[in-house]
């Protein structure tokens, strides 16, 4: 963890733009709870082909306004070079300068794949038309990704997308603080030095959760789902072991040198502030 320690912390809330208006009067009210807590920056997702675009760059804007630095995400996948650069320029334009750049995936039913095929070639195609211009946070996954050949193998994609100019990269939510550092260790043995800062899900509802980890390859452990799972549909009694377990392991985080915590908030703002308050942080 030594080249982890280096860095000074970083907290960050990721959010994802609604489809209704009712929705984005909600996700203000979110962004305005979690402001309070003053993180580093708020990141906007982004759909893969640019099917969010006007609405991450709104949301990216309006906290900007609100006072507080905002990156929207960017994803390759089903995008053309031509379609990509023009998503830049307009970022530009509005004055951002910190974006996560994606690979993402493709809708079921997308026929064309894009002309960058890995978030490597999207980090190094950023570098070749914007120069320094933006800070790059790119994606990384300590239990690996679900499409990597090898375990090897993904390390390699994340080396390439360092290599061809990320600052900083985001890792994919874990419940094993474990397969953290050993990510870590593993980066270190390569050279990779760059933040990698863990991304924490909390717990809110079993079945969502169990899907998207089903999906994004993230490992409930065995006696987690059993207890999440025999809840049913008592929210109170997930939503509490789901605290004590993400506080403890972002408390693991911390205290061995993680540089800092990006939150997937799922636009909600209870339970990251909960988590936030008994941190201490
Ligand atoms: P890559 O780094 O390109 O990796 C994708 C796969 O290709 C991996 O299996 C890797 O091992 C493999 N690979 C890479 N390079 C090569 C190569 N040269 N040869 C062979 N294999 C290779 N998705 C969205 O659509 N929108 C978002 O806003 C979004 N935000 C995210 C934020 C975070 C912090 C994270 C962790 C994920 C996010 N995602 C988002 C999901 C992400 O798009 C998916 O996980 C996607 O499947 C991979 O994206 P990547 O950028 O990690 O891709």
């Amino acid at each position: 963890m030594e080249s982890q320690k280096k860095h000074p912390r970083t907290f960050s809330f990721e959010l994802f733009p609604p489809k209704t208006a009712e929705g984005m009067e909600k996700l203000r009210a979110t962004w305005k709870q979690l402001m309070q807590l003053k993180p580093k920056f708020f990141s906007v997702t982004y759909g893969a082909g640019g099917s969010t675009q006007d609405r991450t760059l709104g949301a990216v804007l309006e906290i900007q306004k609100d006072g507080c630095d905002a990156a929207p995400h960017i994803s390759c996948i089903g995008s053309s070079r031509a379609d990509i650069k023009a998503t830049l320029d307009l970022y530009k334009s509005k004055g951002i300068r910190h974006i996560v750049a994606l690979r993402g995936d493709l809708p079921s039913g997308t026929a064309s794949a894009g002309e960058l095929r890995y978030a490597s070639e999207l980090v190094e195609f950023i570098r070749q038309t914007s120069g320094d211009h933006f800070h790059i946070e790119v994606a990384c996954y300590p239990e690996f990704h679900p499409q990597a050949r090898s375990a090897h193998d993904d390390l390699k994609a994340f080396k390439r997308k360092v290599d061809a100019g990320a600052n900083a990269a985001l890792t994919q939510y874990f419940f094993n603080a474990d397969a953290y550092f050993r990510f870590i260790d593993d980066c270190e043995a390569m050279g990779v030095t760059l933040p990698i800062v863990p991304g924490i899900m909390p717990i809110a509802n079993f079945s969502q959760l169990a899907r998207f980890s089903d999906a994004c390859g993230a490992e409930i452990p065995r006696w987690l789902r059993l207890k999440l799972q025999s809840y049913s549909d008592d929210t109170a009694s997930i939503r509490s072991l789901g605290l004590d377990v993400i506080t403890d392991l972002c408390d693991r985080m911390l205290s061995q040198g993680a540089p800092g915590l990006h939150f997937y908030t799922m636009n909600q703002a209870g339970l990251t502030s909960t988590i936030w308050q008994r941190l201490g942080l």
